[in-house]
């Protein structure tokens, strides 16, 4: 692949990774650390921690999350959902899309740049593997275009067989989080014979892991990734992203070139560290632009060798940017954000009061009641189904109110395994007369915990003479 071409600036007609002909431009993007690369740091091991911690932990002998969509099942935060639970899986998402809508209006790509896992893996694993081992970005370009000798074949075989080896854990870990810990056990210790798809799913998961890590790159931000895309439409001026200030940076020039010049003096820097090879000067709102910092780091070196203020390229507004004003808490930021609060509340509360179990009670169908001439007893056949969506094996007591008489047809349901669902059938009696025509019968279900769920009912009955 050829090089990408720094000094470009027909930067409207194609992607910076293209060339005119179309053909791709790899990027070698610059090491800088500096305090935002630093604070991505930290946050990412913390997030890595996380995600290859979390398949392994188990709260009351079931993982933690789980994504399980060949079999329906889902736990998120050891919090068990069913079908049963798609109004609420539905609600969630809703409320996450506004989420995801509000929080870009007002903080742009902060999630591609510190949080998405394409850049966490691609900058804080994969690209400091490859620093690593073939150094920085020039050390990098001389290698690609040296000829094969025995050490560029030992620099990029090792270099290829760790991405590999990475590119199989995330595999693994992501198909830890599909199957659950214990079944991803089973998978690996059991013979291959025994688990053909699960093997094939592990080595074309690694197969893609390794394309996206190793070649791909970028493209997934500028290409694949929807959100990316969606950017255009959902950030406006006040909006905060990684600006370039170029009331205070133009007229761009070499250092002392002239007393009217501004404070970018075009070193490139900041395009040479950039994992997308743009130029942030060009436009805060690029498609390309992740957000990865990287660009203000550099610039803040740069400026801090020329004995200039730093923040020449940082986080602000492109109205903070045009009006001079510094990038505040104001009303807008307050409203949003409230509302993101809001937001996270409400699913909390979804969470936290969903029922432990659910009940389904129907009139027989087909059926309307018996009567007993002499005794003056009504019946009424009910089928009952009860999901236990808990994540330990209940048990259940069904009951109405005296002097209603529940009479189980068959045997009584009463213990259920976790997410098990079990099904009965009984009579309600009652005398003639008991309850009004129409009137609703309340049926209590209760679990061992004490939580309780009450189900009106219809009962029918001959009119009372
Ligand atoms: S790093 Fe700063 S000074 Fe150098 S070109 Fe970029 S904006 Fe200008
Ligand atoms: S322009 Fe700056 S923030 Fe945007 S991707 Fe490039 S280095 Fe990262």
């Amino acid at each position: 692949m050829s090089q990408i071409n720094l000094e470009n600036d027909d930067f409207r007609n194609h992607l910076y990774n293209q060339s005119k002909d179309g053909k791709r431009l790899w990027i070698y993007p610059g090491r800088i650390i500096g305090q935002f690369y630093r604070l991505r740091s930290y946050f990412s091991y913390f997030l890595l921690i996380a995600l290859f911690g979390l398949p392994w932990v188990e709260v009351k002998g079931q993982p933690i999350f789980l994504f399980n969509v060949l079999e329906r099942k889902f736990i998120f935060w050891g919090v068990p959902f069913f079908p049963q639970d798609f109004h609420l899986v539905a609600l969630g998402l809703v409320a996450f899309l506004i989420f995801i809508s509000l929080f870009t209006v007002l903080f742009g790509r902060i999630w591609c740049g510190w949080a998405c896992p394409q850049t966490i893996f691609m900058e804080m694993l994969f690209r400091k593997i490859e620093y690593w081992i073939e150094g920085d970005d020039k050390a990098q370009r001389r290698l690609d275009e040296s000829p094969w000798t025995q050490e560029k074949i030992l620099k990029k075989g090792t270099k290829h067989l760790l991405f590999l080896v990475l590119a199989f854990a995330i595999s693994n870990t992501f198909l830890m989080y599909l199957l659950g810990k214990s079944a991803w056990l089973k998978l690996i210790q059991e013979p291959v014979g025994l688990h053909i798809a699960g093997f094939s799913a592990i080595w074309i998961f690694t197969a893609v892991f390794y394309f996206v890590f190793a070649r791909f790159r970028e493209m997934v931000c500028m290409v694949v990734c929807p959100y990316g895309r969606l950017q255009g439409v959902l950030l406006d001026n006040n909006s905060i992203l990684v600006q370039y200030d170029h009331k205070r940076g133009e007229p761009r020039g070499k250092i002392h070139a002239t007393e009217t010049q501004g404070d970018c003096i075009d070193c490139h820097w900041c395009v040479r560290v950039c994992p997308t090879g743009i130029d942030i000067r060009n436009g805060s709102n690029q498609l390309e632009c992740i957000g990865c910092t990287a660009c203000i780091d550099a610039c803040d070196a740069v400026m801090d060798k020329i004995h200039k203020p730093k923040n020449l390229i940082r986080y602000d507004s492109l109205n903070g940017v045009n009006s001079g004003t510094k990038l505040k808490f104001n009303l807008r930021i307050g409203a949003y954000s409230a509302i993101l609060v809001l937001i996270v509340g409400f699913l909390a509360y979804l969470l936290i009061t969903r029922k432990p179990f659910e009940t389904t009670l129907l009139r027989t169908p087909g059926i309307t009641y018996q009567f007993d001439e002499k005794t003056k007893i009504v019946r009424n056949l009910y089928q009952i189904e009860i999901l236990n969506k808990s994540m330990e094996a209940e048990q259940f007591e069904i009951s109405v109110e005296k002097p209603l008489i529940l009479i189980w047809v068959g045997n009584p349901i009463q213990g259920i395994e976790q997410g098990k669902m079990a099904k009965g059938e009984f009579f309600i009696q009652a005398p003639l007369g008991i309850r009004k025509n129409g009137e609703k019968l309340p049926v209590h279900v209760r679990e061992r915990q004490g939580k309780e769920e009450i189900i009106k009912t219809s009962f029918i009955q001959p009119d009372a003479e």
